[in-house]
């Protein structure tokens, strides 16, 4: 068994939120390490799997709740494609490598929503503006440790039923699998 990963886990996973942006803010909140050099210290590959990911988080003292979150909004890969919030996506419907993000979101509250990884999103069905390439990307492998100007403390309320509702009214568009 290994230790835990971080000695805070103040920060606590968001709607839509991954767990490597989880894992990245969980790093911000620690210290000033590059999240993926942190993940690299502690024996994560920066080209991280999913399940391996969540399986490292999992050891910290989180509520069931937020682990169950947590799950729901990671992709994680089966068989070429990608497992997210009850669904299958195809390569070409869910991509690693889409490195697009909404200024706003960002600014409202700091942290990588998983359906900017989704082609059928366009523009963010919050503030409705093009989505806009990332800042921080950088690697070519698409797996990405989102990192941002700021850290957010504890947990944020106002976006969650905000985001959720997002999810489920963009449900029926994303639903239809070829
Ligand atoms: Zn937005």
């Amino acid at each position: 068994m290994s230790a835990r990963p971080f000695t805070f886990w103040r920060v606590l996973p968001l709607p839509g939120e991954p767990a490597s942006s989880y894992f990245s803010r969980l790093v911000m909140d620690e210290c000033s390490y590059l999240p993926e050099n942190y993940a690299s210290e502690i024996g994560i590959n920066r080209i991280f799997r999913s399940d391996e990911l969540l399986e490292r988080i999992f050891l910290l003292p989180i509520s069931e709740e937020y682990k169950e979150r947590l799950r729901w909004w990671t992709p994680v890969e089966a068989k070429g494609s990608v497992r997210l919030a009850g669904q299958i996506f195809a390569r070409g419907q869910f991509r690693w490598a889409r490195n697009l993000q909404c200024r706003e979101c960002v600014a409202e509250t700091p942290y990588h929503r998983v359906w900017w990884q989704l082609e059928c999103f366009r523009t963010c069905p919050v503030h409705h503006c093009v989505l806009e390439p990332l800042a921080y990307a950088r690697t070519t492998s698409g797996r990405r440790w989102p990192r941002f100007d700021r850290v957010l403390q504890e947990r944020v309320a106002h976006v969650e039923s905000g985001a959720v509702h997002i999810w489920e009214s963009n449900r029926r568009r994303i639903s239809p699998m070829p």
